[in-house]
């Protein structure tokens, strides 16, 4: 067959460079490892954020911290401390360079741009297989975020939800912003399609990136999140377009879907990121659960030569998504309201704690009971069939 390799990472976008990092900072530096992508240009595409207690990782890459946020609760808009759970952003475009160069450095780590057009396997040789236009790559496990294991496993999605939004980094001549608050959700009550809020990140005084975010089945098209944008610096700011100027813009669409996370593609090829499955189904956060499969497959690689599968989450957490999945879905104006509740009734540290899945079962249920009932037994009813067929996997 083809050249041959101890690993191979196909994708080098945060799960797959997530991955060679954590390699290249392990026993594992000396094997013989490819990483390739299609496009290996550095991109200023993504501004990935997440709360997190402790040392964050990629500490040196942090482009902002805040231990403050602004949410829209119940009665209208608070600011809380996060003494806990500090909120990070860090910007792709800084992280793909930081590991690209890590990678470049390392003699048997290799880098290669070339589109992947098949991954295969043999169970009995022990091999797997990734098809470049010009070769055939053998290695003993293939990591791959790059095509979706659900269309070979035909898993059904009961809520098929989607994350999407677009965010404009504008600058502007005066201050106007307060960069130590970040705002988590406005939300947008005129919006009847979906979960819709403002998501407004201050870098500075005069510089800030605001998303327009639905959480709806349904893509919108761009100019209406534009003018959502629009509207709602001119509503909330004072702020007309002659005021700003957009220096980048960020699109996204992320899977808020009751899926169970597949590990394997096929034999010996295991899903990582998105792909893997490991996005939280009710927010939409990927990043640091990304941080913890890749650690995990890194650990068992190390200890037995085989990738530890990582299960994102426990039995109950499973069922919670579940439930605010099947309220979004269904009643997208009553998720607004539980929102608005929870961050009413809470600290946002226990939200985030809870939202981290490290919260204990009473804490849990001091949440559970301080946002509206009523929509949760529904859900708990009309969901239940589908939590025996995910719940267990
Ligand atoms: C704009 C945006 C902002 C986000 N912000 C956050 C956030 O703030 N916090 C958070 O937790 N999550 C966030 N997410 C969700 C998630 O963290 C990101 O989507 C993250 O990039 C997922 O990493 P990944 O490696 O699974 O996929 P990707 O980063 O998309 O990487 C997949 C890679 O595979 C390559 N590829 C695909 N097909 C092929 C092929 N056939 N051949 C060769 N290469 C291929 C692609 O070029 C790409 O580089 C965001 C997502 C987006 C889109």
């Amino acid at each position: 067959m083809g050249i041959e390799y101890d690993y191979i990472i196909a994708g080098a976008g945060a799960a797959g460079l997530s991955l060679a990092w954590q390699m290249l900072h392990s026993p594992l530096k000396d094997k013989k490892v490819l990483i390739i992508d299609k496009d290996l240009k550095l991109q200023d595409d993504k501004t990935w954020c997440f709360w997190h207690s402790g040392e964050p990782p990629f500490q040196k890459l942090i482009h902002k911290r805040w231990s403050r946020v602004e949410v829209e609760s119940a009665e209208g808009y608070i600011t809380q401390s996060l003494q806990r759970y500090p909120y990070y952003a860090l910007k792709s475009y800084d992280f793909e360079k930081k590991i690209i160069a890590a990678i470049k450095k390392n003699p048997s780590f290799h880098l290669l741009e070339s589109p992947i057009q098949k991954l295969s396997s043999d169970p009995d040789s022990k091999k797997a297989y990734l098809h470049t236009p010009e070769n055939i790559l053998e290695t003993s496990y293939i990591f791959q975020s790059c095509f979706d294991p659900f269309k070979i496993h035909k898993s059904n999605v009961r809520y098929p939800l989607r994350q999407h939004f677009l965010g404009w980094d504008i600058k502007i001549n005066t201050s106007i912003f307060n960069s130590d608050v970040f705002t988590l959700m406005d939300f947008d009550h005129s919006f009847t399609g979906g979960v819709a809020f403002t998501y407004v990140l201050p870098w500075t005084s005069k510089t800030a990136l605001l998303e327009y975010t639905i959480f709806s089945e349904n893509i919108i098209a761009q100019e209406k999140y534009e003018e959502k944008l629009s509207a709602y610096l001119s509503n909330r700011y004072g702020l007309e377009p002659d005021d700003y100027q957009i220096e980048r813009k960020e699109y996204g669409v992320i899977p808020m879907e009751d899926r169970p996370a597949l590990p394997w593609y096929k034999p010996r090829i295991m899903n990582i990121g998105t792909q893997g499955g490991v996005t939280k189904p009710s927010t939409g956060y990927t990043f640091m659960r990304i941080q913890n499969q890749v650690k995990n497959i890194v650990e068992g690689l190390i200890e037995d030569n085989r990738p530890l599968i990582y299960s994102p989450s426990k039995f109950r957490f499973k069922a919670y998504d579940l439930w605010l999945l099947h309220i979004i879905y269904n009643s997208p104006k009553e998720a607004t309201t539980i929102f608005k509740q929870l961050f009413q009734n809470n600290k946002m540290d226990e939200v985030f704690c809870f939202l981290n899945e490290d919260s204990i079962l009473s804490e849990d249920l001091q949440i559970m009971s301080s946002v509206p009932y009523r929509p949760f037994l529904k859900a708990i009813w009309k969901s239940k069939k589908r939590l025996r067929e995910i719940g267990r996997k």
